[in-house]
């Protein structure tokens, strides 16, 4: 993979910020040390971030015999960013300072039959708003506001290309939501955002290589490869959801039979339990987070039946995740979103020993399979994310600006 020396400055810039959220105050010379960076690199990068107002000067510390060393902290309250988790079920508003703590957030259900766009792009605005009045953070001062839909999307675009769940083709998202909001727009889908949220503040900080199981009403996989976010020629790597887990099996809305989704989303746990258990007092039937949370409750008290849902759910969801590990070789595969949350450390036992009957040895040897350990909502984590991602990539603009106007003004008169 050919990596450009834009990409390179815009990894060095991200990793420099994550270690300064991560641990501060600090100093150039430890975040040269935690980086692997020169500290000539850290130091303008660092510069770039206090030009952006995203981290502040805060004194110095004594080295010893040496000169006192400038220490730098994230500005928490120098701006907000806003992550927005739009599900099939629920829609889910966070807004986080600078340092990633959320200071306001807004939660509401997603009702079947209110999945036009339209509809969609009203509700997020009137969230974005709630939490923007909520936090008494000034309007000026978010820097952006990241969306997750779910299916694919052309971020570029801002359009929402396919939400099978919603019959969306071809949604101009983006666009819509610029009728009612205000601040930079950044557009994506739930498995990037979950991907996204585990290496700047989860489970793959650090990693290289990492998968992120995307267990909701869809499935799906966010994929880190090299050390950053894969995302295929056309932003749509991951669709292992959609991959053929049993051959002429259940049918699937994509239009295909047997794919893993249909047996591992939570409408396929849903028929896993129907199929066991048709009268079960735990199938809420047209409520998907009502039978996931009764499965969780009986499952911690060990009942019988949700354990053997479990069970037969982690017996698929193990061939599937096998697959990923024999494919990719990850240091680390997570379990998250909302159906993983929920099932919890029942789901990840039985998931290890499904894993482990599938898996060659030599990947298996060197994967960990763990829960997503971020407290709060992966994807409107990452969603947010997103927004300061943006929010650095205009540092690489300006930076390149500056460079530009001084070399012009430099340059010998011709
Ligand atoms: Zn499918």
């Amino acid at each position: 993979m050919k990596r450009t020396s834009r990409d390179i400055r815009t990894a060095n810039r991200y990793e420099v910020l994550r270690q300064i959220i991560a641990e501060s105050p600090t100093s150039r010379q430890e975040l040269a040390v935690a980086t692997g960076l020169s500290l000539a690199t850290v130091a303008t990068l660092v510069g770039e971030l206090l030009d952006l107002g995203l981290i502040t000067e805060v004194g110095f510390e004594d080295s010893a015999g040496g000169r006192p060393r400038g220490l730098v902290a994230v500005d928490a309250p120098g701006g907000a960013l806003v992550g927005v988790d739009v599900a099939e079920t629920y829609l889910h508003v966070e807004l986080f300072d600078l340092a990633l703590n959320v200071l306001a957030r807004a939660d509401e259900d997603m009702r079947p039959g209110e999945s036009r766009p339209e509809q969609v792009a009203a509700r997020i605005a009137a969230g974005v708003a709630s939490v923007v009045a909520r936090s008494g953070v000034e309007p000026a001062r978010v820097l952006g506001v990241g969306v997750s839909v779910p299916g694919q999307v052309d971020r570029d675009a801002g359009v929402a290309e396919y939400a099978p769940n919603w019959g969306w083709h071809d949604v101009p998202l983006r666009d819509l939501l610029a009728e009612h909001i205000g601040h930079p727009l950044y557009l994506d889908n739930p498995l990037r955002a979950c991907m996204v949220a585990e290496l700047w503040f989860g489970a793959a900080r650090g990693r290289g290589d990492a998968v992120v199981v995307n267990l909701g009403t869809g499935v799906g996989a966010g994929l880190a490869l090299g050390g950053g976010l894969h995302r295929g020629v056309s932003n749509s790597a991951g669709e292992w959801g959609h991959t053929t887990l049993v051959l002429d099996g259940r049918r699937c809305h994509c239009g295909g039979q047997g794919c893993v989704e249909t047996y591992v989303g939570a409408p396929g746990i849903m028929q896993n339990l129907r199929e066991l258990s048709p009268d079960s007092a735990l199938l809420h039937s047209a409520d998907q987070t009502a039978t996931i949370d009764a499965l969780a409750r009986a499952a911690a008290e060990d009942d019988p039946v949700a354990l053997k849902v479990v069970h037969e759910t982690a017996r698929y969801l193990g061939a599937g995740i096998s697959d990923l590990i024999n494919l990719l070789n990850p240091e680390v595969v997570v379990l998250s979103s909302w159906v993983a949350a929920r099932l919890g450390e029942p789901l990840l036992r039985e998931v290890r020993q499904a894993v482990a009957r599938h898996a060659l040895r030599r990947p298996l040897a060197a994967t960990e399979i763990v829960l997503s350990p971020i407290p709060t909502d992966p994807v409107s984590l990452g969603a947010a994310t997103f927004a300061l991602e943006g929010a650095l990539g205009s540092a690489g603009q300006r930076t390149a600006r500056r460079m530009a106007t001084a070399r012009s003004r430099t340059a010998p008169p011709s």
